[in-house]
């Protein structure tokens, strides 16, 4: 396509364009229209159509047509033209800073292939060969500037079978530390499970066969972001088909969707053929050398199994070396934890703030975040959104956390002990990608060497989980003295460098480097010696890599050089010579230099190899260490926030008394915005309130106390302590948080669909052991829709699921549900009157909200003060009107619930309109059948 767009003035052949000069000074050009680099420039672009082609010409990586234009303006780079007319635009990057370029457009979500010079320029004659030599994409390549607590996960999607034996297919891989595993989703909500699953895990590339997700097919090939307007357009429209064109529509709702899908960069369609059992399993089986697939847990798991394999297809296919590392596979199910789904791991601000460009600050992630290694920040990421729901698992964490939290000098001692650990698994990732120099790998041997003391530590510990971890862990002593053994304790950056390898591992690398250091001290030896010889003091013997070593004597010294010196070249100031003497040494230099710089090159891949092949051991110890590092970090947390444990149990209750926000009050402490006001929560599932209805102002609290109550029981649920003076908690299976529409607008989807879809996703699929949290539902439509709506949501929630809920809202009408209602409750959050305004107590008591405060609010927030009168008039005028009517609509407990219908209110109107005086009998009749008819509907 770029091809057509850009040939007809090409083809017309201009040739003035830098390029074209850098090339017809570089190399021969053929007759034809296109130049030999555009072809093969072409080439390759039809190759990898969806890639930004980067193309080596000389020291520069250059980038043409719209590759150029879009890449000018992500990177702010000047945007050149190859011709005069300026159709042919360019632009370049210089090839050894070009990493920083790549790796820009990568976090932006572009794939880019390497267009390659595939000989030497000085060698050859005739064109340079060009061949793209990688593919780098989001998911594949390593960026150096992950942060330590994030997950770079390529994501893999397959469908097999239809209806209701229809499976859905789920790989995951992190390349920067080779953690793979897979999973499935069965029935007919398959779909819709796997989706939220990528809304939770949030990979930064998915691959899809070309017929799955419809029209994303045609443009996920590269989502053009806001430089070319249309193509977002166009990228955005077919997101919104994928709803529509995707198999299952009736299985997959629109949030879900939206959740999930949406917030992938990349999308890559792979073709179909790669996703079948008889290709892609066979590619798993071989990866790992293994006959079957049973001992992952992946045997009659094909649809993940095939997941995996196209995962291990793409790698190949983009030229991406360094799997070692990737040296098993896991099944993993979801039911085997608290289930959070997209939205609510979203609105509860998990692991990232809900409006993007929020400081992380506002994340549990963050308030909880007190790890002291990488790895172990990673497993309270994952830990996160996937809090344990066995009592067993909660209660063995809950029992080392209480341990350690009650002795303040082991626990330091712990935490001390793991001070010099570094990223043990992004470590190993580099050295598999052979991207580690011997300074990472000593690294690595530090980090090692703190093992001892790691696993010394925990033993000391009692209860049965730290027991367990004390004795399985392995401490890698082994790979820690063959490090120590093999590279020098202060290595240079690069191997090339020399000087990796350490003294006494191998002798002839010994007896090499003490023969350049004597022929170092013999030049030394000779500069002295020839200065003398020729009375000139500024002599110098002098290395560079194309001339080798030389004698330079300033031009005006010239003169005084004797005749047993060789010239070997003339700069503007000074002469440059040799003598045979020179040449000698040189050679035994660079010969020794040479040879010891290849054994030292095969010591250190030598020592790879080995560090590979105890890859699996490493990786499991780093699962250890994370595991040690978390329940530290609870233990830390509990004594110095002064958390309690939770008492878990496997009933209904959910109570807390006087817990606080655990984010919201660091974040008042941090600011000195005052203390955080505790509060206290009873509900119980199966006797006692199960409905808990809270009302109040605005600003006055609610939607802190609903948020508190979440982050409680998934905190509890990880194993942690939680704030609070007392917990009791009967198991959640799963957490669902909805936020009304309006206060969602800034996210701009049409938010009243959105909010409905995701309450019909709560309604269908809540348990009795479920935690529903509504937040203002309903506001994002007419009040009296809305109204209908809440009201009829609370009722189903109550009467038919049972589930625990607490549902905030302005609409105080439904506090009146309370009587009709045995298990809901109505709570109101306080707010005292002065006599300057009302001012926020943010406790949270029985009772429904004597009023709405709205107005009060409002003149909180500097509305002028006419339009805060005028307000109060009108609200009295609808404050009479509604008394009356509910004394009209009165006893009867179906008026009750229809008099804020409209409906209702329309009827009311025509009656008070009525002139009864001025009605013939007949009109009368008539109008009493009119409303009836009406009421009926
Ligand atoms: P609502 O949902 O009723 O409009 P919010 O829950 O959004 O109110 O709370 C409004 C503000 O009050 C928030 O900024 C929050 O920090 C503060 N706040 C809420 N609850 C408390 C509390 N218990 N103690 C201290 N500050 C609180
Ligand atoms: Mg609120």
């Amino acid at each position: 396509m770029r091809a057509e767009d850009g040939a007809p003035g090409f083809l017309t052949g201009e040739w003035c364009g830098i390029l074209a000069i850098l090339l017809m000074s570089n190399e021969s050009t053929s007759e034809t229209t296109l130049t030999p680099v555009m072809r093969q420039y072409f080439a390759a672009k039809e190759q990898h159509p969806d890639c930004l082609m980067f193309c080596r010409i000389g020291d520069f990586y250059e980038l043409f047509y719209e590759d150029a234009i879009l890449v000018s303006r992500e990177l702010q780079l000047t945007l050149t033209a190859r011709d005069r007319e300026k159709k042919q635009p360019m632009c370049g990057v210089p090839y050894h800073a070009a990493e920083v370029y790549l790796q820009r457009l990568l976090r932006k979500g572009y794939k880019i292939a390497l267009c390659e010079q595939m000989e030497d320029p000085k060698q050859t004659k005739t064109i340079v060969r060009r061949e793209v030599t990688r593919v780098l994409t989001p998911g594949t390549a390593l960026d150096p500037a992950l942060g330590a607590e994030q997950s770079n996960y390529l994501a893999s999607v397959c469908v097999l079978g239809s209806g209701a034996a229809q499976v859905c297919g789920l790989a995951l891989l992190d390349l920067s530390t080779g953690e793979f595993r897979a999973t499935e989703f069965a029935g007919s909500d398959g779909w819709g499970s796997l989706v939220d699953e990528l809304g939770r895990v949030r990979p930064v590339e998915l691959l899809y066969g070309t017929g799955l997700l419809g029209g994303v097919g045609s443009s996920g090939r590269l989502r053009l972001g806001e430089e070319s307007g249309r193509a977002a357009h166009d990228a955005h429209l077919s997101d919104d088909e994928t709803v529509a064109k995707m198999g299952h529509p009736d299985s997959v709702t629109a949030s879900e969707t939206a959740a999930g899908l949406d917030g992938i960069r990349t999308k890559t369609a792979v073709e179909e053929w790669v996703f079948t059992a008889e290709y892609a399993v066979p590619l798993v089986r071989n990866h790992f050398k293994v006959h079957s697939l049973d001992g992952m847990g992946l045997g009659g798991h094909e649809a993940a199994a095939v997941a995996a394999g196209a995962l291990l297809h793409y790698m190949r296919a983009t030229k991406q070396g360094g799997l070692e590392h990737v040296d098993g596979l896991r099944f993993y199910e979801r039911s085997t934890c608290l289930e959070l789904d997209a939205v609510s791991v979203r609105n509860l601000e998990l692991v990232e703030p809900l409006f993007s460009g929020e400081s992380a600050q506002t994340t549990l992630f963050y308030t909880m975040d007190a790890c002291c290694t990488p790895m172990g920040k990673r497993l309270l990421r994952a830990t996160l959104l996937r809090p344990a729901s066995g009592l067993a698992e909660i209660e063995a964490r809950l029992e080392a956390v209480g341990e350690a939290a009650g002795d303040l000098r082991r626990r330091e001692g712990l935490r001390r002990s793991m001070d010099g650990v570094l990223d043990l698994e992004r470590l190993l990732g580099r050295v598999a990608a052979d991207s580690a120099g011997p300074r990472e790998v000593m690294a690595l041997a530090h980090t090692l060497g703190c093992l001892p003391g790691v696993v010394g530590a925990v033993r000391l510990f009692e209860s049965a989980r730290w027991q367990e971890l004390g004795a399985s862990i392995d401490p890698l002593e082994d790979l820690h003295e063959m490090i120590v053994g093999t590279i020098a304790e202060e290595p240079p950056v690069s191997l090339g460098d020399g000087g990796a390898i350490r003294e006494g591992v191998d002798a002839e690398l010994d007896e090499l480097r003490e023969l350049s250091r004597s022929g170092r001290q013999a030049l030394v030896a000779i500069e002295e010696r020839e200065r003398a010889r020729t009375g000139i003091g500024s002599l110098k013997v002098r290395f560079n890599t194309v001339f080798g070593y030389y004698l330079e004597v300033t031009k005006a010294n010239a003169k005084a050089v004797p005749a047993d010196y060789e010239r070997k070249q003339t700069l503007v100031n000074a002469e440059r010579f040799t003598t045979p003497e020179l040449k000698e040494y040189e050679s035994k230099i660079l010969t020794a230099q040479e040879r010891s710089g290849e054994i030292e090159r095969r010591l250190f891949a030598e020592l790879r190899r080995q560090l590979l092949e105890a890859a699996a051991r490493m990786r499991e110890t780093a699962r250890k260490v994370a595991e040690i590092d978390l329940l530290g970090c609870f233990a830390h947390l509990a004594a110095l926030r002064g958390w309690v444990r939770p008492q878990v149990e496997a009933s209904g209750v959910l109570e807390f008394v006087q817990a606080r926000h655990p984010v919201v009050e660091r974040r008042l402490e941090e600011s000195g915005g005052g203390r955080f006001v505790p509060n206290s929560v009873h509900l119980d599932a199966d006797a006692g309130p199960a409905v808990l209805l809270i009302t109040g102002p605005n600003m006055g609290g609610k939607s802190t106390y609903l948020r508190m109550a979440a982050l409680l029981v998934v905190m509890a649920q990880m194993g942690c302590f939680v704030p609070a003076e007392r917990m009791r908690l009967g198991l959640v299976d799963r957490i669902y948080t909805r936020i009304g529409a309006s206060d969602n607008v800034a996210r701009g989807r049409s938010t009243f669909m959105v909010e409905m879809t995701e309450t019909a996703a709560i309604l269908n699929t809540a348990t009795a052991r479920s935690l529903v949290l509504l937040d203002e539902m309903g506001r994002g439509t007419a009040t009296y829709d809305g109204l209908s709506l809440a009201w009829a949501t609370v009722e189903h929630l109550h009467d038919r699921i049972g589930a625990r809920t607490l549902f905030a809202t302005h609409y105080h009408e439904l506090t009146l549900l309370a009587e009709r209602l045995a298990r809901l409750t109505n709570l109101r959050v306080t707010v005292k009157e002065t006599a300057s305004g009302i001012v926020f107590l943010h406790t949270v008591e029985a009772g429904p909200a004597s009023k709405s405060y709205g107005i009060e609010v409002a003149r909180l927030a500097g509305l002028p003060t006419a339009v805060i009168a005028r307000a109060r008039e009108v609200l009295k005028v609808h404050e009479r009107a509604e008394t009356q009517q509910v004394r009209e609509a009165s006893p009867s407990p179906q008026m009750q619930m229809t008099m804020f219908t409209p409906l209702s209110q329309r009827i009311v109107d025509r009656l008070a309109e009525a002139d009864v005086d001025g009605l013939t009998p007949r009109e009368a009749l008539n109008l009493l059948a009119e409303l009836q008819r009406e009421l009926k509907g």
